[in-house]
C-alpha cells in the first residue's frame, strides 16, 4: 500500500474509533444486608419473605436480593470488562424487597450510601448519572413531588456526580439535567418517574408532581431549539410488564402524559434507558404513521430475586450488567452487550461474568436505532426461533422454558405498545386468549371475522 493510502486508511480507522463510545448501564442492585448462609433455608435472607433459599451460596439465591458479595463482584466485573467507560448510567433500586418497618429512612440512606461509595471507589474518575428507584425512598415508592430530607441526603451522597445546578433541581423533585459529559449539544435527562408509579399514593392527585412534566417539556423544547441530542434515564418505565398481562406501572394519566411528550420531542430524544423490571426487554414508540421514533432499553437487574407479583411464573433472573456502544457525534445506540453471572455456577465453583449476547449479532440488525429495534420486534413477533432467543435473554438465561403463544402475545404487545388503549388492541390483534376469560376470545374471533369481511 502506498504511504498516502496507508495514511488515509489510518485516518478513516481513527475516525471510526473516535466516533464510537461506550457506557455502562447497571440497575436494580437491591442489596440485602441480612443475607447469610445458614442451615435453615427460610432464614437466609429477609427478602425471600420466608420462601426457602434452597440453593443459597456466597453469591446469592434466586429468591433473595443481592448479598454484598454479588454487588461487589458485579462492580468489579464492570471494572475488568470495561475499566474506562465514557460514563455510567445507574437507574436505582438499591434496597431489599422487605416490608417498610424492616428498613426506615436511615437504613435506606445507608444502603444508597454504601453502593454509591463502592461505585465511586471502583470508578473514581468516571461520571455517574444516577436515578432514584422506587425502593430508594422510605416508605418505598412514596416519593413526594416536593423537597424532603431523603432527596437532600442523597444529593449529598451523589455530590461528586452532580453539577451544582443539578443538585438544586434534584433536591426539589429527585430529577435533573446536565450537558452529557459537559459537551455542548449533548444532554442527559435524569428523571424521577417514581412520581408516576401507581403505587405512589402521595402524587396521585397532582397533575404534574414536582412540575417534572412541564420542566421536561421545557428542557426538550430548548433542546430542539439548540439542536441538542438527548438521552433520558429513569427507573420505573411507562408501558406494561411483559411477564404479566395487563400490568402497567404508571397511572393511566401519567402514562399518557409521558407518551405525549416523547411523541412531541422524539427528534431530539436519541435513547431512553430504564430499569425496574429486572428483565431484559425494550419498548417501542411509533408516530401516527406507524414509523418507529424511539426506544426504551430495559436493562436486566443485578439482583436475581424472584418476583412475588401474583401470576408471574419463573420470575427470577441471573444477575446482568450491560454495555451500550454509541456514536459520540449523534448519540445513536450502535450496539448492546449484556454480561451475566450464572448464579448456580458461581455458587458451585467461581464467579464467571461472561458475555451473554451482542444485540447486532444475535438479532442480525445493523445497529440499535429505533428502525433496527422495530426489526428485532418484528422478528420476535413472527419467527419462533427469534422469540425463543429473546425469551431466554429476557430472564438473563435463567428461564429456558418454551415461550408459548400466550407468552408471545404478552412480550410482543408489551414491547410494541406503551399506550394503554393500543396495548389492549394489540392483545386482540395478536389473538390473546386468556385475558378476561372468554370475553376477549369472543372479541378476538369477532374481530377476525370483521377483518375477514372487511
Ligand atoms: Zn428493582
Ligand atoms: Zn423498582
Amino acid at each position: 500500500m502506498s504511504p498516502v493510502r496507508l495514511f488515509l486508511s489510518c485516518l478513516l480507522l481513527k475516525e471510526a474509533f473516535a466516533l464510537s463510545g461506550r457506557f455502562w448501564h447497571i440497575t436494580d442492585l437491591h442489596w440485602d444486608p441480612t443475607y447469610k448462609l445458614t442451615d435453615d433455608p427460610g432464614l437466609v435472607c429477609a427478602s425471600s419473605g420466608k420462601r426457602p433459599a434452597a440453593s443459597a451460596g456466597i453469591f446469592g439465591d434466586y429468591v433473595c436480593d443481592s448479598p454484598w458479595h454479588l454487588i461487589n463482584s458485579s462492580v468489579y466485573a464492570m471494572k475488568r470488562i470495561l475499566p474506562d467507560p465514557d460514563f455510567i448510567v445507574w437507574t436505582g433500586d438499591d434496597t431489599p424487597h422487605v416490608p417498610n418497618d424492616h428498613l426506615g429512612e436511615e437504613a435506606v440512606i445507608n444502603i444508597v450510601g454504601n453502593l454509591s461509595h463502592l461505585i465511586n471507589e471502583v470508578f473514581p474518575h468516571t461520571k455517574v448519572y444516577s436515578a432514584l428507584g422506587n425502593h430508594d425512598y422510605h416508605p418505598k415508592s412514596q416519593h413526594p413531588g416536593a423537597p424532603n430530607s431523603i432527596y437532600d441526603q442523597i444529593a449529598e451522597i451523589w455530590n461528586k456526580w452532580l453539577d451544582p445546578m443539578s443538585k438544586e433541581t434534584f433536591k426539589k423533585g429527585g430529577y435533573y439535567t446536565e450537558e452529557l459529559l459537559n459537551r455542548a449539544g449533548f444532554r442527559m435527562l435524569v428523571l424521577n418517574t417514581n412520581l408516576y408509579y401507581d403505587q405512589n399514593k402521595v402524587t396521585q392527585n397532582s397533575d404534574d408532581p414536582a412540575g417534572q412534566f412541564s420542566w421536561l417539556d421545557q428542557i426538550l423544547t430548548e433542546a430542539t431549539n439548540n439542536k441538542e441530542k438527548v438521552y433520558i434515564i429513569g427507573h420505573v418505565p411507562p408501558g406494561f410488564f411483559e411477564k404479566k398481562r395487563n400490568k402497567p406501572w404508571f397511572t393511566t394519566r401519567f402514562n399518557k402524559q409521558y407518551l405525549d411528550l416523547i411523541e412531541k420531542h422524539h427528534s431530539v430524544v436519541i435513547g431512553q434507558f430504564f430499569g425496574h423490571h429486572h428483565t431484559d426487554s425494550f419498548r417501542m414508540f411509533y408516530n401516527s404513521e406507524g414509523s418507529p421514533i424511539s426506544t426504551i432499553f430495559l436493562s436486566p437487574g443485578v439482583t436475581p430475586w424472584e418476583t412475588t407479583l401474583p401470576g408471574v411464573v419463573n420470575g427470577a433472573n441471573n444477575p446482568g450488567i450491560r454495555v451500550f456502544e454509541y456514536d459520540t457525534e449523534t448519540l445513536l445506540v450502535k450496539d448492546v452487550l449484556t454480561y451475566y453471572l450464572n448464579l448456580t455456577y458461581a455458587n458451585a465453583d467461581t464467579a464467571r461474568w461472561e458475555k451473554e449476547y451482542r444485540l447486532t449479532e444475535s438479532f442480525r440488525v445493523p445497529d440499535a436505532s429505533p428502525a433496527s429495534m422495530h426489526l428485532v420486534l418484528e422478528q420476535i413477533a413472527t419467527d419462533p426461533c427469534y422469540l425463543q432467543k429473546y425469551y431466554d435473554f429476557n430472564s438473563v438465561s435463567y428461564d429456558l422454558t418454551d415461550c408459548d403463544s400466550d407468552c408471545r402475545v404478552d412480550h410482543v404487545c408489551a414491547a410494541r405498545e406503551v399506550d394503554f388503549d393500543r396495548y389492549e388492541h394489540c392483545l386482540l390483534k395478536e389473538g390473546a386468549v386468556s385475558i378476561h376469560g372468554g370475553m376477549l376470545l369472543v372479541l378476538s374471533v369477532a374481530t377476525s371475522l370483521v377483518m375477514a369481511y372487511w
